[in-house]
Order: C-alpha cells, then structure tokens, then sequence
C-alpha cells in the first residue's frame, strides 16, 4: 500500500517546492524553515541510529482540531497560534490520514491551552456540532481510534461546549442557558471542588435552581451506572 505523505504547508512565500515541511519535502527542494528542522532532526537521528516514525497515526490531531471547532476556535485562531495559513490545519482536522510527529504535538500542545475556554466563534462551534463532531468532553481518550464518543443517546440534547464556557468565564450570563448546559456548568465548577454555595455565587442561580442541577447530575450519573453494570 502507497501512503501520501500529507503536507504540513508552505512557510517561505517563495518557495517553490510542490511539498513542504519535511525531511521528504527537502529532498525535493522545500527550504521552508520547518523542513529544515525536519531534516536536521532526521539526520540526527539517523546518525544516532534511532530513526523514529516521523509520522504517526492522525486519530487525536484529528478530533483534536474538530474539539476546538466545536468550543468555537475558527482554523485561522489556531493557524495564528502556528504561525501558518488556515488551510493545513483544516487539512489536519478533516483528513483521516498519517500527521508528522511535530504536528501532532503542536497541535496537542494548542489544544491543552485553548480546550480549556470558548473560542471567538460561535457559528463555528454551532456549524460544528452539526457536523457531528464532537467537543473535548465526548472523548475518554482523545487518541484512541477504537475510542468511541460519548454519546450514548443520538437523540439526547446535546451540550452546547461553547455556551457553557462562555458562561463559566462570565461573558454569557448563565440564565440564558439551557437546563442542560446549566446543569454542565454547575458539574464542572463541583468537579472543579467548587461548594455548591460557590456554585450559586459563580453563576449567580437560585438555591431552587442549583438543587435542580444537582438532581439532575445524579439522576445521569445514575443511570450511567446502570448502563455500565
Ligand atoms: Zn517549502
């Protein structure tokens, strides 16, 4: 089986190599600064007489990059992180395919800091829920292919991942939330070892309301047992 080896994106304006980026694409005249890094790694390696797999299995990128669509990061937010063009990284978060190591953990690196809060977005996160993609909660282990989304009931609400940080961070205020971004809200704040006197405090609820979110968070975890034994 022939691979394609994918291509991590033009850097220098001028250079006119058909691939760039990697040892591979600096063999075919790529100078880009990343494939000359690319090459000097390689050659290291080689010399040190551990050559590693230079690509490997794309799987985490992948939903990495569609996890931060769904917080409402746009390609060009991250792409403005790497110091590239948005076309590489929809590539990476589109194509089922090998990613370059030094991909995968800048990608991985961009995702730790910013699958902690909503992006800029939210027509990017909406459209990407609507893909069916899925945002950093779905995931047991973001790297696993045989890892399968948790979403158990295709027909439950789904959590809006956007409106829930945009609350926590106070740009959204919480009473237009759904009950069932609500209640995500409130479970991560006593995830986080927040009081439920905290909680209220946060998101400036009701007594009735945090109690409601509370019941509503046990009855899940609940029948999550159930489904479980
Ligand atoms: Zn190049």
């Amino acid at each position: 089986m022939s691979r394609v080896l994918p291509d991590r994106g033009r850097i220098s304006p001028h250079c006119k190599a058909r691939r760039h980026g990697d040892y591979s694409a600096y063999r075919y005249g790529c100078r880009c600064p990343h494939a000359r890094d690319d090459r000097r790694i390689y050659a290291k390696r080689q010399r040190q007489g551990r050559a590693q797999p230079a690509y490997v299995d794309g799987t985490g990128t992948r939903r990495r990059l569609q996890a931060l669509a769904v917080l409402g990061w746009r390609w060009t937010d991250i792409a403005d992180r790497f110091g590239i063009a948005w076309q590489p990284v929809q590539r990476l978060a589109l194509l089922n395919r090998l990613v370059h190591v030094d991909s995968a953990a800048r990608v991985a690196a961009v995702y730790r800091e910013l699958s902690v809060r909503a992006g800029p977005s939210p027509i990017t996160a909406r459209r990407s829920v609507a893909k069916g993609w899925h945002g950093p909660m779905a995931w047991a282990d973001i790297d696993d292919p045989t890892c399968e989304p948790d979403t158990a009931d295709p027909d439950a609400p789904v959590v809006d991942e956007w409106a829930v940080s945009e609350a926590l961070a106070g740009r959204l205020d919480p009473s237009r939330l759904a009950d069932i971004d609500l209640t995500e809200a409130v479970r991560q704040l006593l995830a986080d070892g927040l009081r439920t006197g905290q909680v209220r405090y946060r998101l400036r609820l009701s007594f009735a309301q945090v109690q409601r979110a509370i019941r509503s968070i046990r009855t899940a975890l609940t029948t999550e047992e159930t489904r479980a034994a």
